[in-house]
């Protein structure tokens, strides 16, 4: 048995659905990256920037690298589509349970440490740092294609699925590309409520409510505030709408499955809880990312855009908050929601 198909076994093993080989070069969409970051479309990721060239060149962080190991795990936990309810807010599915970062790097370094042992070479783990490269090598290992959205798209599992990738100085057997099946679908594309997929498969960061919410620090946009809707954190949508995504199966994997709190929160819950409250919410989830402040300016946009003066009382002790972020977005929240006169927008475009 090859070592490549020992690899890919022993992947599995650790709980991995998906895992193929790709070479660690160089392929279009690496080379388009520094366009991409031309354009401005990381807006204030400047962390992509810096690591631009490791990233594009990974014989700067493994020498000799000849290998791209990429597994994928799927989160998928059943629960709905994202739901519109005025009084609730939306957290992204991947962020509903234990922090997957945290998850899929102990798996993947208990899979290097078999590498190293039973196949020899060096290794370099990766998961999910980035909005492209391990999208590329999973695309050339055939664990899905790149879909019109950004996403890696298994026919099998869908796009609710976890990259992570081992990098090997190992010549392995590598994996063939699966087929582009987006076909003349723009689904994605139409449904996105920022328009931030600006061109097929290309993503400006800066207009999505992902990047919006968890990677924008300080005050969002005036203008791109209405735009962010009913999310708390992160936005799913391009993959709701996603019909390879109809059939995806669902995850029993304990981490996974959603706190309390995090599946579609109330509004006035939230708004009432204390910020201690808060840090025991996002402990050990992807939320934590965002910080409190940034959950709590995200959710005065929320509130801004429920259409329920009934919040303006809540939303009150925010004006007073530490943080002049927090502050000002709760200005504007109380400002909106003043504006309709104690009458409730019977038909707020949310979703
Ligand atoms: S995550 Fe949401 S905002 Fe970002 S591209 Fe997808 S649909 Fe658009
Ligand atoms: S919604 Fe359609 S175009 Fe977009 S990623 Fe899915 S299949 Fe491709």
């Amino acid at each position: 048995m090859s070592d490549a198909v020992r690899i890919k076994d022993k992947a599995r093993s650790l709980g991995f659905q998906l895992a193929g080989i790709a070479p660690a070069g160089p392929s279009p969409e690496t080379l388009f990256y520094p366009e991409w970051l031309a354009r401005g479309y990381a807006g204030e990721m400047g962390y992509l920037e810096r690591q631009a060239s490791a990233r594009l060149n990974p014989a700067e962080v493994l020498p000799g690298v000849r290998s791209a190991i990429v597994c994928a795990v799927n989160y998928n936990t059943g629960r709905p589509l994202t739901t519109f309810d005025r009084a609730r807010a939306w957290v992204s599915r991947y962020a509903w349970g234990e922090d997957y970062h945290e998850t899929l790097a102990a798996k993947l370094c208990e899979l290097a440490d078999w590498i190293r042992a039973n196949c020899g070479g060096e290794t370099r783990t990766y998961v999910d740092t980035g909005p492209l490269i391990e999208r590329v090598y999973a695309k050339y290992a055939g664990v899905g294609w790149f879909g019109k959205n950004t996403c890696i798209i298994n026919p099998k599992i869908g796009s609710w699925i976890f990259l992570g990738c081992v990098l090997t100085n190992l010549e392995l057997d590598f994996d063939t590309p699966l087929p582009d099946r987006c076909g003349t679908c723009t689904r994605c594309i139409d449904a996105c409520p920022t328009h931030a997929i600006v061109e097929p498969y290309v993503l400006d960061s800066r207009k999505c409510i992902s990047y919006l919410t968890i990677e924008l620090r300080g005050e969002v946009p005036a203008g791109l505030r209405e735009g962010i809707g009913h999310h708390l954190f992160g936005c799913d949508i391009c993959q709701d709408v996603c019909p390879w995504n109809r059939k995806a199966p669902g995850t029993e994997a304990e981490g996974f499955q959603s706190r309390p709190g995090l599946f579609w929160p109330e509004l006035e819950r939230l708004l009432d809880m204390q910020e201690e409250e808060w840090r025991v919410l996002i402990r050990g989830t992807a939320m934590k990312r965002a910080k409190v402040k940034g959950l709590l300016r995200n959710l005065m946009i929320v509130a801004g855009n429920s259409g329920l003066p009934r919040l303006v009382p809540r939303i009150e002790r925010f004006r007073l908050h530490a943080d002049p972020v927090v502050r000002s977005t709760a200005e504007w929240a109380t400002g909106i929601l003043a504006s309709l006169n104690g009458r409730e927008n019977d038909n707020p475009d949310r979703g």
